[in-house]
């Protein structure tokens, strides 16, 4: 077997690699996880602040920064003081986040629920069936609904805040394990919770191109900065895989174009997006408003670039054949696998509204618990993400066509 010669990557593409920093992209990924930040969840302080500190990092860069703010389609479930369950005359609480934790359909709460009316179910009915049951026990004279779930690898219950229809009473998760044991128990329940429609927006950095004839098609990188949130009260959840890490990334990628010597021929939109922990709402109504507009971008969307496997995920979307052909070069020039898998997120709203649409993944330790942390995130992870997203944006918007153009 004769070994083909390593490609040769090209000079200017060579160029932006050299300018890459890996520590830059841990520093966004550490800022964005601060304690200030609150953990992004949509409706948050801690969110409106992590979306101006993303806007000044593109106008720093160079770019035109701008916000995209849009109407969210649906609720945020937010748990908005400390939550408690006491098992009443047996001195013993159940802990937030590793022995219970809200449910996305539950009722709104305020105040404390005491006795044994709680109806206990062994496994959650999906959908409308969900409803039936709800209403079933509501008739019967239940205060509320305990149902099971099943904490992950690291102990903690995830959270769960996507737009869910609520249930006509609360319904609060416990560890599957404990469940059958508050049979009967008296219990005093505080789980204050509240839906509410929160301000939303996307953090856009836009890089000009030159070519009149593409203006309607520019490319997105996108990355979703919001996440689900540190507990009131309680843990902190900065979401650092999920998904500081792809935004780290994206920030990174936008400040090294912004610096290159020639322009794209293509318009980039660097974009920051958000609403993804809520059903992926906010790239829905960002595909849907492109749309109306009559723009048809090409999308790359990174969501967890945390851990380095034997290959990184993409699943496309739309027929996006030209970008595809863009990542499979970009991953010969670097010697990285890639693998068609599931990515579920953003770019699946994207792709739905028929752009040609990759969705870039390589995992992550935790998501959506307070084990999801910086610390977790492998730099090498971030470094690969970023210099395969760069060289396929190079091929699409850079790099001279075959026909001379
Ligand atoms: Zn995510």
């Amino acid at each position: 077997v004769v070994q083909a010669p390593a490609q040769v990557v090209p000079g200017d593409l060579e160029a932006l690699f050299s300018d890459f920093e890996i520590a830059r992209v841990t520093q966004n990924l550490v800022r964005l996880c601060a304690a200030e930040f609150t953990g992004r969840r949509v409706g948050s302080v801690g969110h409106e602040k992590a979306q101006a500190w993303i806007r000044q990092r593109f106008e720093e860069a160079g770019l035109a920064a701008e916000l995209f703010p849009f109407e969210l389609g649906g609720e945020v479930l937010d748990v908005y003081d400390r939550p408690s369950i006491e098992i009443v005359g047996e001195d013993r609480a159940l802990r937030y986040r590793t022995d219970f934790a809200e449910h996305p359909r539950s009722a709104e709460l305020s105040g404390v629920i005491e006795g044994a009316r709680w109806a206990i179910i062994d496994a959650v009915p999906q959908g409308d069936e969900f409803d039936v049951l709800a209403t079933e026990l509501h008739e019967q004279g239940y205060f509320g609904i305990l149902a099971p779930q099943f904490p992950t690898k690291d102990g903690f219950l995830s959270k769960r805040i996507p737009a869910r229809r609520a249930l006509p009473l609360p319904v609060v998760a416990i560890d599957a394990e404990l469940l059958p044991g508050l049979d009967g128990k008296d219990l005093r329940v505080a789980l204050p919770l509240r839906r509410f429609r929160p301000r939303t927006a996307h953090v856009i950095g836009r890089l000009a191109g030159t070519d009149e004839t593409l203006m309607d098609e520019p490319l997105i990188i996108g990355a979703h900065y919001d996440a689900v949130g540190d507990d009131i009260g309680g843990m902190r959840l900065p979401g650092a895989a999920d998904n500081a890490s792809g935004v780290a990334v994206v920030l990174e990628i936008a400040r090294v174009f912004a610096r290159a010597q020639r322009h794209p021929r293509r318009t980039l939109l660097f974009v920051a997006l958000d609403g993804e922990e809520i059903d992926a709402l906010g790239s829905q109504a960002y595909a849907q408003e492109l749309a109306a507009r009559g723009i048809r971008p090409r999308v790359i969307n990174l969501d967890m670039a945390a851990r380095l496997g034997e290959a990184i995920s993409v699943e496309p979307g739309a027929s996006p054949a030209e970008t595809l052909e863009a990542l499979d070069q970009a991953g010969e020039w670097l010697e990285q696998p890639l693998a068609i898998a599931s990515v579920s997120s953003d770019n699946r709203r994207f792709a739905q509204a028929s752009f040609p649409t990759v969705g870039i993944a390589l995992g992550a330790a935790a998501m959506h618990t307070p084990a999801d942390t910086p610390d977790t995130v492998d730099p090498k992870a971030m470094d690969a993400a970023g210099r395969l997203i760069a060289a396929t944006i190079w091929q699409l918007a850079f790099a001279e066509s075959d026909d001379g153009g």
